[in-house]
């Protein structure tokens, strides 16, 4: 059996908050308004997932597949010198595509798994793994295709954390919950509905707070510690 490993978010709150850091063998979902620090936390984990193990990493290179176009690799050059750590080989650590359909973002997948066989990875990102296929389906009718596809989409992604002993951290987006209303003090939820709550381990919702706080607490998950943590995003990535 492959023994999971602990990734660090750069935030002691946050890796407290999830036991020690994002773990490989399952999916954690980071999902919040726009601006909430969801891709910032992307590129954080870029840089601390190739600290050794003992500094709380995971030794290991990093696959990204940005479908919004917003990995930007000079973000990478800050965080890196924060962690003391070259910014040049770190960004030669990052395998990055970018995604334009939901077939693309599912074939990029299956040659990055390849390269997984090749070479150590410890983290898959997916920014943001709903966006392609709410423009891909978005005509009236094509819900039920799309969560279709949605869960053969993650269905692969849970293999590929088993199989190669990755983290995989995906982000998604909020959507207006037609359920809330006037009696409900955030009537916003997760997209995906069902499917994305099924595959998700841990689900992370994100908000902003004052200035360049941000505030992260656990969604949906009766067996862990309630309460809020405060991050902040700096130029060296996500801090306490
Ligand atoms: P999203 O949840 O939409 O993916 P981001 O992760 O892109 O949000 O967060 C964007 C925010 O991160 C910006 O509004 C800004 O507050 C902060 N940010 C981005 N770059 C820096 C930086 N170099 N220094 C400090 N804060 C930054
Ligand atoms: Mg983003």
């Amino acid at each position: 059996r492959k023994s999971v490993v602990r990734i660090t978010t750069g935030s002691q709150a946050l890796d407290e908050l999830l036991g020690g850091g994002i773990e490989t063998l399952c999916i954690t979902e980071a999902f919040g308004e726009f601006r909430s620090g969801k891709t910032q936390l992307a590129h954080t984990l870029c840089v601390s997932t190739q600290l050794p193990i003992h500094m709380h990493g995971g030794n290991g290179k990093v696959a990204y597949i940005d479908t919004e176009g917003t990995f930007r690799p000079e973000r990478i050059v800050p965080i890196a010198e924060r962690f003391g750590m070259d910014a040049n080989a770190v960004l030669d650590n990052i395998i990055y595509a970018r995604a334009y359909t939901y077939e693309h973002q599912y074939n990029l997948l299956l040659g990055l798994a390849a390269k997984m066989a090749e070479e150590p990875f410890r983290l898959l990102i997916v920014d943001s793994v709903i966006a392609l296929f709410r423009v891909d389906f978005s005509g009236r009718g094509e819900l039920a295709e799309r969560q279709q596809k949605l869960a053969q989409m993650l269905s692969r992604l849970t293999k590929i954390a088993e199989e190669f002993n990755v983290a995989v951290y995906i982000t998604n987006q909020v959507i207006a919950d037609p359920g809330g209303g006037m009696f409900i003090s955030d009537p916003k939820k997760p997209a995906g509905g069902h499917v994305l709550a099924h595959a998700a381990t841990i689900r992370l919702m994100l908000r902003k707070g004052k200035g360049e706080q941000r505030v992260c607490k656990i969604f949906d998950a009766p067996n862990l510690p309630e309460g809020e943590h405060v991050f902040q995003v700096t130029s060296g990535g996500i801090m306490d």
